[in-house]
């Protein structure tokens, strides 16, 4: 027998598989999970061996140590070696017909003896018999499961005293059979269960059916190859009835002449829990408490995963009729008088391993952490593993779960995220459209340098003749018009050139302070506007310095207001506004003309986007006031409305730039 520790664990994760779904955690009876880092962990001094974990995980993360290996080597050893088989074996192997053929394939793998553990419980329910007659007034609660045993031990110490102190039908059929065949004998015990393997160290090895039936596997061993045998002796009555609920119970006859009606007995692990609690807090007052781990040993953790309960305990059922139909009771009596006298007491000592009570404060700061601060915040929902909220935040306390394990707020969390990834997103998208606009706006610069450059002699030249012919050309003639025209239209073509020469050089300000609010009331005085335009003008700055480029500011407000007077050609009111917020100058230019409509306003600061005729727009206009303002290291913003049902049509052009912007090195 091996011993179990933290390094050597008997139940443990298989961390590659686990995919964290907490059914582990939600299923152990004995709080003997921690996540960590999102990873489920068995804490080995906690658990009890139950095999609930490795039962419910649909993965197969949860196993249990191996002993296959060591069984093999012992039975290719020189030692003699005798198979204790479970009584619970007819409802593992259903499609073996009958069980000396079941007695026949274990001997194959090379035992000397194969004999049933029914036997041991036979003995052990006499025993208790005995015990009843004789300590009746104290709850006597079974010692045949071991992972109850183990959960006693660890979580109800106060308990350890009911616990009768007689040796488990495994541990008595070892020892009955050492009687038998000699002390130099090495037993394996053959059953549906995990903790069985840390039970005792009397016995040598523990294989689980499962690891019975791989190894059938590896040694090609088959029930059409074998002949049948009956087991070995000695051979067992009711004892076989043990695996199913009320076991040992239905094998002790007349059990309840002895000791009335104070009898539970449980199977599951959300029973014993129960039972368990109702007994310490002295709710009910029982004379005799049997628990069971599982739905009684025929769904052991170390059996197939079936859940065909009632089936295998019709098989188990059939069996032990025609075991008790076939019994030699003469032999059977006379084999219980011979074992009587065996030592059937075992050892139990108390290994407390329950966990501290936390202040309420505490709990109350975790679930707040986790945004559980008032009763509707507690969904209770189960997600996390743990029943309640408040057990969820006491297992953090404890290091055994983390708050991200709370579906709820993880969603929550989530959601945060995503909402914080779509703002920065958006964030990226106006940077890059900005980015794009600029690089499109430098390469047209360059273009329009380049073309204006080229342009501007042939232009001057033009102007120059035209100019002189006009002169020796006599006014009113059809040629002096032609010519008038031409120099008209050659006009027009240097104010593009110029216009486009402008635009070009806008990649450099040259900043002086400057007093804006007389320096923008200049520009606003001498635009020239129609009478139907109401003008205003309004200034809130308590200190009207900044830094500027004089020349190209402006041409900023110039255009800006040029824009708001050609969109109002029945007339209207443009407001020229200037205000300061913290460092930041801000300029509102607002018109009550047309608006511009929501598909043009994205074109606007294109170069060359005019809505106005040939010869009135060159599109030059905004692309320029574009590039003077990010020069200022400013922003520019519109708000427009060309549609009449919805309001007063207009458009506002909000500009801001530091004032300082000379000295911001930002
Ligand atoms: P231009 O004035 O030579 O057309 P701009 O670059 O100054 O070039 O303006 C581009 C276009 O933006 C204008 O043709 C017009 O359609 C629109 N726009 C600019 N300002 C206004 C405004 N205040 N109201 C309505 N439309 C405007
Ligand atoms: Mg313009």
């Amino acid at each position: 027998m091996h011993k179990f520790s933290e390094n050597n664990p008997l139940v443990y994760t298989v961390k590659n598989r686990c995919r964290v779904c907490y059914t582990c955690v939600r299923d152990c009876p004995a709080k003997a999970i921690r996540i960590i880092n999102g990873q489920a962990e068995v804490i080995t001094e906690r658990c009890i061996a139950c095999g609930s974990c490795v039962k419910v995980c649909s993965q197969g993360a949860k196993t249990f140590y191996e002993s296959i290996s060591p069984v093999e080597k012992l039975l290719l050893s020189d030692e003699k070696v005798i198979a204790c088989v479970a009584p619970s074996f007819p409802a593992e192997f259903t499609a073996i017909k009958d069980y000396r053929l079941f007695a026949a394939m274990v001997k194959k793998l090379g035992f000397d003896k194969v004999v049933e553990v029914s036997f041991g419980a036979d003995v052990v329910a006499k025993k208790y018999k005995e015990k009843f007659k004789t300590d009746n007034d104290k709850l006597v609660i079974s010692s045949d499961c071991p992972a109850i045993v183990n959960y006693i031990t660890q979580y109800y110490p106060d308990l350890v005293q009911n616990i009768a102190k007689i040796a488990s039908p495994m541990l008595a059929i070892d020892r009955i059979v050492r009687k038998e065949y000699g002390d130099a004998i090495k037993t394996v015990f053959i059953g549906p269960c995990i903790a069985k393997k840390a039970e005792t160290d009397e016995i040598d090895e523990v294989l689980t059916f499962t690891e019975l039936r791989k190894m059938f596997e590896a040694h090609g061993i088959k029930q059409q190859n074998v002949t049948g045998m009956e087991f070995d002796p000695p051979h067992a009555g009711k004892g076989s009835l043990f695996p199913v609920s009320r076991g040992l119970l239905q094998n002790i006859d007349k059990l309840g002449e002895e000791i009335d009606n104070d009898i539970l007995v449980t199977h599951g692990h959300a029973n014993f829990k129960d039972a368990l609690e109702e007994v310490a807090s002295g709710s009910i007052k029982l004379k005799y408490l049997e628990m069971l781990s599982c739905d009684g040993c025929i769904m052991g953790p170390g059996m197939s995963k079936s859940k065909k309960r009632f089936k295998r305990q019709s098989k188990i059922v059939n069996y032990v009729k025609h075991k008790l139909e076939n019994l030699d009771t003469l032999k059977w009596e006379k084999n219980i008088k011979k074992f009587e006298t065996i030592n059937l007491s075992r050892e139990l000592n108390t290994n407390d391993c329950r966990l501290a009570k936390h202040e309420e404060d505490d709990i109350a700061a975790i679930l707040a952490s986790m945004g559980k601060k008032s009763a509707s915040d507690f969904l209770n929902c189960g997600a996390c593993g743990y029943s309640t909220c408040m057990e969820h935040a006491i297992a953090i306390i404890d290091g055994l779960a983390e708050s991200e394990m709370c579906l709820p707020y993880t969603i929550e969390q989530l959601h945060n995220s995503f909402e914080k990834i779509n703002r920065s997103k958006s964030k990226l998208k106006d940077a890059k459209l900005a980015l794009e606009h600029s690089e499109k706006l430098a390469g047209m610069g360059q273009l329009s340098a380049g073309i204006a450059h080229e342009l501007n002699n042939p232009l001057g030249v033009i102007t120059m003749y035209s100019n002189i012919l006009k002169e020796e050309t006599e006014p009113g003639s059809p040629m002096y018009q032609d010519l008038e025209l031409i120099t008209e239209q050659v006009d027009r073509c240097k104010t593009i050139v110029g216009g486009l020469l402008n635009f070009a050089r806008k990649n450099q300000v040259r900043l002086v302070e400057r007093n804006f609010e007389q320096f923008a009331k200049h520009s606003f005085d001498s635009l020239l506007k129609p009478d139907n335009v109401k003008a205003e003008f309004k200034s809130d700055l308590q200190n009207p310095m900044v830094w500027i480029d004089n020349d190209q500011m402006a041409q900023v407000l110039t255009n800006l207001e040029k824009n708001a007077v050609e969109a109002m050609p029945e007339g209207g009111v443009l407001s020229v506004g200037l205000t300061e917020v913290k460092n930041d100058i801000k300029l509102t230019i607002s018109d009550t003309g047309t608006g511009i409509s929501k598909e043009n306003i994205d074109k606007i600061f294109t170069p060359f986007f005019t809505t106005k005729g040939i010869g009135k727009g060159t599109g030059l206009g905004l692309p320029l006031i574009y590039g003077i303002i990010k020069m200022h290291k400013g922003k520019i913003s519109i708000e427009s409305n060309d549609n009449p049902e919805k309001g007063q049509t207009g458009t506002t052009f909000i500009i801001s730039f530091p004032r300082n912007g000379k000295f911001d090195t930002e």
